[in-house]
């Protein structure tokens, strides 16, 4: 017999206490014996924040010099997942990392955090867009 089948659990709509069941469902209304799965973190309008703006920089220029993520990768010495996590603004980078990473996509550091009209032309000079 399973042990962890065996768990009491009540029912969080009708409050029957009882065994969780195989189906985990309640016995009497059939309601999920699990509770609900916790609400999503409350998320306000998209701000531009500086990993936000550091991200989409990064990824634009990893595509523009034509280097997928695992290439990239390789060539900063860091994980395919690292890359992918970066990319979408989660992460937090060390300048050392960041710095690898931009001498990997051949972007000098500053233009990374240059405001967005000099960065454009940056892109433009190098035949990026
Ligand atoms: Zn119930």
């Amino acid at each position: 017999m399973e042990t962890s089948s065996r768990e009491i659990i009540r029912c969080t709509r009708c409050r029957l206490q009882q065994y969780m069941t195989q189906t985990q469902r309640c016995r009497r209304c059939s309601g999920d014996l699990l509770p609900p799965p916790p609400p999503p973190e409350p998320t306000g309008p998209e701000t531009v924040t500086a990993s936000n703006l550091m991200a989409s920089r990064l990824r634009l220029v990893r595509r523009c010099r034509h280097f997928s993520q695992p290439e990239l990768a390789e060539r900063a010495q860091v994980s395919q997942q690292f890359i992918s996590v970066m990319e979408r603004g989660r992460s937090r980078v060390t300048l050392e990392t960041l710095e690898r990473y931009a001498r990997a996509l051949n972007l000098p550091l500053h233009v990374l955090f240059a405001p967005a009209p000099q960065f454009e032309r940056y892109l433009q000079k190098q035949g990026m867009v």
